[in-house]
């Protein structure tokens, strides 16, 4: 091999952020700050505080909450095991990668037949982890669960077996005993199943339960944004890391004008950025009961039964799994038929149906604009009554830049006070791409000045000029070794400058600066303080 095919060969890999995740650089993210600078401020009006929560929580909290039913519990979730470094896990390691000892030479004696001597050392390493496993689980090193327990147990009596047993079988016959005892070895849980945060409701509602929230006045308004994560195919408005603004409302109250507030706040929220084409829908999916959602989903199945033949794979699978799901169907070949299902609103209870007017008129009276759309259903299981979706333009088929709705149960479904709750998450990166795609993103502020300095003196000169101006609040470009004066205004043109400060000996032994206004090229001579003066006034 030649040395330049080796140097090649030992070229270091390039590394490359994950499929669905990105890295957001300037200038956009100044954007995203904008956005969320104006969420803090629009939210602070309402009344809502921040709360900042834990990026992996328990798998269990999500799985219940959301439900086991839904494509994000189903299937989306990034979960792994939490353990602790520990001997168990030193010995678990040890056994799943065990390989048997090659050319073994059975010792002489009456143990000394070579499958003894290939397959016992395997059936020590059982013993350790067995006793290891023991203490650990009487500690609560490890999960103290039903499942683990009897794991252990029966891994005693499977290494007796297993070591009595290697001298009657060949060396097949261990070996698919060594795989399957791996296996189980394998399944001992050592530590607790977490999941990176699909959603960050649960979440909030965990966090009232733990701090005693229900103790504060009511209801506890808060609101969070950061990023969320969801195994979803790539593609445009949809990452696998992604990031939500949301807010959430929990309390005892399930009063209209609470629903109708918050969704005021978002359309404010949006109005402020200047978002384009907005469009809010609203539904009501009543509650769990039969006379209500319970019994609406039955006459949605058995009319869906009826047309099951001609609906896609997703919906047909959709009618067992969660029927209300195939409202939510974008397949052209199936919207004739969804149109002619039967509407919920038709089949809410008295109590629901009241609430769903009230919440119209609340909307009415803040002046809300919005659509109804009985086909609107949430992908979650802990929504009711109240649900709402807004979507904006240049979006494509991604176009929901908000999802929202009550949960009244949720908060007692996790081990909670009875407590009633609303609230809405909005998708940032669909905001940002639409504020990106309407224009209406705020344009970039360029530096406000550049120092263009020669010589030792002026760049004396120049260090204390650019600590005055950044001081009062400027955006100021120093660079770091000299340039000649042709190069550094280049260099101020292409970093988008308004002015350029020349320093050079003249302008430090006069103690007058020149400062040159790119836009033109005029130029003009000023004292320190006049040109801090100048400066405050024209930009
Ligand atoms: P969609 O129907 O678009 O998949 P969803 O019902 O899964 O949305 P929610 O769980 O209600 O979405 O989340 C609220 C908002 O978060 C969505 O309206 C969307 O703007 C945003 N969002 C959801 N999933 C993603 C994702 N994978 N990438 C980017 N944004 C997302
Ligand atoms: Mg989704």
């Amino acid at each position: 091999m030649s040395e330049g095919a080796a140097k090649k060969e030992q070229k270091p890999r390039k590394f490359q952020a994950i499929r669905g995740t990105r890295d957001l650089l300037p200038p956009e993210t100044a954007l995203w700050s904008h956005v969320e600078q104006t969420a803090h401020e629009v939210f602070a009006t309402f009344g809502f505080g921040e709360i900042r929560l834990p990026i992996f929580e328990p798998t269990e909290l999500f799985a219940r909450s959301i439900g086991l039913d839904t494509d994000i519990v189903a299937k989306e979730m990034f979960s792994f095991e939490d353990y602790e470094p520990s001997s168990v896990l030193e010995y678990r390691s040890a056994i799943i990668t065990w390989q048997e000892p090659r050319d073994v030479q059975g010792p002489p004696g009456p143990l000394g037949t070579g499958a003894l001597a290939k397959f016992q050392p395997f059936s020590a390493l059982l013993s350790s982890f067995y006793l290891a496993g023991r203490e650990a689980f009487e500690k609560r090193l490890i999960p103290r669960t039903p499942e683990n327990g009897s794991l252990l147990n029966e891994l005693v009596g499977e290494r007796d077996i297993f070591l009595s047993s290697i001298q009657s079988r060949n060396d097949r016959e261990n070996r698919a005993d060594v795989d399957r005892l791996k296996e189980r070895v394998r399944r001992l849980q050592l530590g607790d199943e977490l999941t990176l945060r699909p959603e960050a409701t649960a979440s909030v509602c965990r966090a009232y339960i733990e701090h005693g929230m229900q103790q504060l006045p009511q209801p506890v308004k808060l609101y969070y944004m950061g990023p969320m994560f969801r195994r979803e195919r790539p593609q445009k408005g949809r990452y696998r890391q992604f990031y939500q603004i949301g807010a959430e409302v929990l309390g005892g109250s399930d009063a209209p004008a609470i629903d109708a507030e918050v969704i005021e706040m978002v359309m404010t929220f949006f109005d402020r950025l200047e978002l384009q084409g907005v469009q809010l829908d609203i539904n009501s999916i009543g509650h769990s009961a039969d006379n209500c959602r319970r019994g609406y989903v039955e006459k949605l199945k058995a009319a869906l039964d009826k047309v099951k033949d001609k609906l896609g794979p997703d919906s047909q699978r959709r009618i067992e799994t969660n029927p209300l799901r195939v409202l939510d169907s974008k397949l052209e070949s199936e919207q004739a038929i969804i149109a002619t299902l039967p509407h919920i609103a038709d089949h809410l209870c008295e109590d629901c149906a009241a609430h769903y007017s009230a919440v119209k008129h609340q909307l009415e009276m803040r002046g809300v604009i919005y659509r109804e759309n009985w086909r609107l259903v949430r992908g979650l299981d802990y929504y009711m009554r109240t649900t709402f979706e807004i979507t904006a333009q240049g979006l494509g088929s991604q176009n929901a830049v908000c999802g929202g709705g009550r949960y009244d149960g949720l908060v007692e479904l996790l081990g909670g006070p009875p407590t009633k709750g609303i609230g809405f998450a909005i998708g940032e990166d669909r905001l940002i791409l639409s504020l990106q795609e309407s224009g209406k993103a705020p344009p970039q502020q360029g530096r406000d000045v550049y120092i263009a300095w020669m010589g030792e003196r002026a760049h004396a000169t120049a260090i204390r000029a650019a600590k005055v101006l950044r001081k009062a609040g400027f955006s100021v470009e120093l660079p770091p070794v000299e340039q000649k004066f042709g190069k550094a205004l280049g260099q101020a043109d292409k970093l988008g400058a308004k002015y350029a400060l020349i320093l050079g000996d003249n302008e430090v032994s006069e103690g007058l600066w020149t400062l040159k206004t790119l836009a033109d090229g005029s130029q003009e001579k000023y004292t320190e303080a006049d040109l801090l003066e100048y400066l405050r006034k024209s930009l």
